[in-house]
Order: structure tokens, then C-alpha cells, then sequence
């Protein structure tokens, strides 16, 4: 749970006749890729930005999930910015309130907090080819003016909730995991959970403790290593407060984490380590062959996300739990149907079911220049060039946008070199004195094809349904290869594969 915030956002947007000395920037998304944009845009100068966020507060992901137990998969010195080392993160896998406050903290040392504008909801974003700006719409009817306009949302932003018949008609409270209702006690209920990944494996242990009855419905069975996870000693702080030493630890994470890449290619020595490393997880914490042979993933390691948790194999041990893998059929009023017929009674129904992660599309009407809504353009999958720029999309920039998520590793080792490269495509459009950069069709087409080519041989191409696919089968949200790569793809900007207008 947090506490809302306000700012007044003092920044000045360029109105359509470009009165302003500078470039009017918008920023939609106030997470860690979005202040990430933020900071850095002050750094190099720039003052006439706003960041528009529709939550009360910054933090994006970080404000969303605040369900039991949220937490970061990637460690904490590795998951926060290169600039702005924190030596004090009190655990190895930071919590979520102590990352959104970390945010906060970034936010207010870099000057960013009065150009945040908070509860606000973006519902139209027009580029206006005649006068070379965005026009947004904010909900309420507000327009404002942009010459560039940065997408920060992310995949992981709007709930998906499961299409189970009947859903509308359970008699009980059903709550997202990222739209948790804190207001609801779990002691003493019988609550389902549906869904079992990355949420849900955070979850399970946490209301297992207060819960009567904690039933699980488990589609597809995730690998899950390790976590050995633990908190840093004051005396650590300390050695960690040392900057040699700071910066040496995350070095290692860092390598650490490239390595873990080498683990998603299948038949090799690291992907066999890794696979015994999660087999003998699960034999360690459950006895039952049978249930060990449900929890057993048949698709190759790394295909869906691989989960990093120590206690909830153990929580499925406790006898207040139960795991059914029989497929759900529908939902009653008193709880869930599965297709055996056997009712599952609920006071609850948790939906740790993920993300709609292409939903920006949807729920924006986007249109670039001739028109066209950016729905339409990635009706057969999303895609842009370096998961960044859109052809018919002048002075647009996403950052984490399609084929830039990562299974391995933090995902601010792509934010931070997709920043610099925005930046260096402003100071590029304004040296040139130009009005409008977009990247040409052909060159984003070519991006992609050799992309799509290098996905359809990798883990992620090998057969497993997952929230990185497209329905149609195309790999839209993770880049293939290692961190280092990526960033190397984006150390310099090669303008001839861009039109300047
Ligand atoms: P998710 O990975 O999309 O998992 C959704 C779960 O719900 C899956 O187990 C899925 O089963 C199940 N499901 C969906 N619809 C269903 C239905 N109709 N009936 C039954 N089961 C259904 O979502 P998530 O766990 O929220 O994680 C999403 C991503 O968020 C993660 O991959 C990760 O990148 C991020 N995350 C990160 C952290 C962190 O610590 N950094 C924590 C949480 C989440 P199937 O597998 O069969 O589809």
C-alpha cells in the first residue's frame, strides 16, 4: 500500500506554433523507464518536459503491485539505476515498497517532481502532420502540444483478467493482482487463486498464512530455481557504501545474469545445469512424485519465464492448500467450476493471470501521421525498429516497447541505452533544425525480419504458450540475445535508416 502523492506539474509544453525555446516533450508513464527518461532529459538540459502519469502516485509497476509478498525477481543492485547506486537496499530481492520509494527518492534528487503530472489518463495521441506536433488528449477533454512524445507504459500495466464464464456472477470479491484490494481480510476465508507465475508464486506463500483455505488452479506448471534470498547486514551497507566496492558487486550481478542468458539455449551444458538446479529444487521440497510430476514443465527451460522462488513449492505443502490442474470450466456464485464438476467453494477469487501487454494500442487511440492507429499497424504483432521507433510515427519513442524484454535480466540494462539513444535523436532533429524524424518502413521492416529470423530458432519460437507471443505466434517481447548486444545495437544511432522532415 502507498500513500498518494501531488504535484503540481510547473512545466510548459511548446504550443503548436513552437513558441517555446525548446522542444515540448510529453512522457506518458511514470515508471522506472519513464523517470529513467525523466532524469535524463534534465541532465542534457531539457526543462520543457511532463511526465503524464493515470495513477495517484510514481512508480509505475512498483505503485501498481503492491499484492503480499510483490517483489523484484532481479536483484536490487542490479535492478536500480547505474547512476544512482542505492548501497542501503535491505535485501538481496528488494521489496516493492522499498523500490517505489527508491523511485521517489530519484525523482525528488533530480528535480523531476514538478514536472509530474499525476491522475491523468491519456486517451488520444494524434500526430498532426500539418503543424509537425502531438496532440494528447487527456481524459476530461484537455489537449496538450508535444513536438516528441515517449511512450514509458511498459508491457506490464493493464490487468488481464481470465475469460471465464461466469465471473460477473461470483458472489464473493475478486481482485487482480495488481489491483489489490487491501480492504479485504484474508483470515479465515477460502480464497482461489488462479493463475500460477511470477505473481502468483510471491502470493501464494503470503496469503497461505492468514487464509483458511487456499485453493490454486495451475493451467501450465513454470520452472522455478533458487532464490536464495536474504538480507544485507549493516556491516555489508557498509562495504557496499564504498564505491569501488558498490560498483564491483553489481559488475558481478550483471555477469552473473548474462551467463543465466546462456541457460535458454537448449541442449547446452547451461541449459542442463539449469534444468537439474530446478529438478532438484522441486524434489527437495516435494515428496509426492505425483505432484512433482504436475509441477514439471514438458516445455524447454526458458520458453515462458523462469520463476525465481524458495517457499512456494514449501507453501504447497501446507495442508491449508490445495493444487487443482484440472481446467476451470466456469465460475459460480459460491466459486470455481472446474471441468471434472467439482465446485470449488471461494470467498475470493484471486487473478494472478498477467497482463494485456500490447493493450497501449488498444487503450490509446494512437494515430501517426497518415492516420493510421497504431492498433492497426500491429494487428499481426508489434513491432518497431530497436523496439523503439515506428515507421508513420514522427517524434515517437517507446522505451521497453516490442522485443526489448529480457527473461534474464534487469530490464533498466535496456532502458538506459534506449534513453541515451532518444536523446541523441532530439539533439540530432534540433542540430539539423529539422521539424520531424521517423524512422523509414523499410528499415524497421528489415529490423524485424532478421529479428523474427533469429527468435524462430530460439527458446522462445520452441512451442510453449506465453504473454511474450503475439496469438499469432510471433515473439513480440524479448530480445533474443544478451544485454551487451542490445546495448551495442544502440551506441550509435544510424540516421540514414530515419527520414528528417
Ligand atoms: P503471467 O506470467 O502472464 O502469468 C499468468 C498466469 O495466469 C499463468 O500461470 C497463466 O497460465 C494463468 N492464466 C491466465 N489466464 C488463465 C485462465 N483463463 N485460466 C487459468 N489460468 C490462467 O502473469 P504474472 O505472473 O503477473 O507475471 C507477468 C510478468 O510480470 C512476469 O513474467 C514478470 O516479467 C513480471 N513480474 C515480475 C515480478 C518481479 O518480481 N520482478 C513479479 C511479478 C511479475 P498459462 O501459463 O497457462 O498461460
Amino acid at each position: 500500500m502507498h500513500d498518494a502523492v501531488s504535484h503540481e506539474p510547473v512545466a510548459r509544453l511548446s504550443e503548436p506554433d513552437g513558441s517555446s525555446s525548446q522542444p515540448g516533450i510529453i512522457i506518458l508513464g511514470a515508471g522506472m523507464s519513464g523517470l529513467c527518461m525523466a532524469i535524463q532529459l534534465k541532465r542534457a538540459g531539457f526543462e520543457n518536459f511532463v511526465i503524464l502519469e493515470k495513477s495517484g502516485g510514481l512508480g509505475g509497476t512498483w505503485w501498481d503491485n503492491t499484492y503480499p509478498g510483490a517483489q523484484c525477481d532481479v536483484p536490487a543492485h542490479l535492478y536500480s539505476y547505474s547512476f544512482e547506486p542505492n548501497p542501503n537496499w535491505s535485501r538481496i530481492y528488494a521489496p516493492q515498497e522499498e523500490i517505489r520509494r527508491y523511485m521517489e527518492s530519484c525523482a525528488a534528487k533530480f528535480g523531476i517532481l514538478p514536472h509530474l503530472r499525476l491522475n491523468t489518463e491519456v486517451t488520444q495521441a494524434h500526430f498532426n502532420a500539418r503543424h509537425g506536433r502531438w496532440e494528447i488528449v487527456v481524459r476530461g477533454g484537455e489537449t496538450l502540444h508535444a513536438a516528441f512524445f515517449i511512450c514509458s507504459t511498459g508491457p506490464l500495466s493493464m490487468p488481464r483478467y481470465p475469460d471465464i464464464a461466469g465471473m460477473n456472477a461470483f458472489s464473493g470479491r475478486v481482485m487482480h493482482t495488481s489491483r489489490w484490494d487491501h480492504s479485504y481480510d484474508m483470515a479465515g476465508k477460502s480464497v482461489a487463486v488462479i493463475g500460477t507465475a511470477a505473481s502468483a508464486v510471491q502470493l501464494i506463500p503470503q496469503i497461505a498464512q492468514r487464509a483458511r483455505q487456499v485453493t490454486v488452479f495451475q493451467r501450465t506448471p513454470n520452472w522455478i530455481i533458487p532464490r536464495r534470498d536474504r538480507a544485507f547486514t549493516e556491516r555489508q551497507k557498509r562495504w557496499l557504501r564504498n564505491p569501488l566496492i558498490g560498483r564491483s558487486y553489481r559488475v558481478l550481478l550483471y555477469w552473473q545474469r548474462e551467463m543465466q542468458r546462456l541457460s535458454f539455449n537448449h541442449g547446452t551444458l547451461p541449459a542442463k545445469l539449469a534444468v537439474r538446479m530446478a529438478e532438484q529444487h522441486l524434489r527437495r521440497h516435494v515428496p509426492d512424485p505425483a505432484l512433482r510430476q504436475v509441477l514439471r514443465p514438458d516445455y524447454q527451460f526458458g520458453c515462458k519465464r523462469v520463476l525465481v522462488s524458495d517457499d512456494y513449492y514449501p507453501a504447497l505443502m501446507q495442508p491449508n492448500v490445495a493444487l487443482i490442474t484440472t481446467r476451470i470450466s466456469h465460475i459460480t456464485p459460491d466459486g470455481v467450476m472446474t471441468a471434472d464438476g467439482a465446485l470449488h467453494a471461494a470467498d475470493a477469487i484471486v487473478c494472478a493471470t498477467g497482463f494485456n501487454v500490447t493493450g497501449l494500442a488498444a487503450m490509446i487511440d494512437f494515430r501517426g501521421q497518415s492516420g493510421q492507429s497504431l492498433g492497426a499497424a500491429w494487428s499481426e504483432g508489434a513491432q518497431a525498429y530497436h523496439g523503439m521507433t515506428v515507421a508513420d510515427f514522427p517524434n515517437f519513442f517507446l522505451l521497453l516497447g516490442p522485443n526489448t524484454g529480457t527473461g534474464h535480466t534487469s530490464t533498466l540494462l535496456f532502458v538506459e541505452p534506449q534513453v541515451k539513444y532518444v536523446i541523441r535523436c532530439i539533439k540530432e532533429l534540433m542540430q539539423r533544425k529539422k521539424a520531424t524524424l521517423m524512422v523509414k518502413q523499410e528499415a524497421m521492416a528489415s529490423h524485424n525480419r532478421s529479428l523474427q529470423e533469429r527468435l524462430s530458432r530460439s527458446v522462445w519460437g520452441s512451442g510453449c504458450s506465453s504473454w511474450y507471443m503475439h496469438s499469432n505466434g510471433r515473439v513480440e517481447v524479448i530480445y533474443p540475445g544478451f544485454s551487451f548486444q542490445y546495448r551495442k545495437a544502440l551506441r550509435r544511432v544510424d540516421f540514414s535508416d530515419y527520414e528528417f522532415l
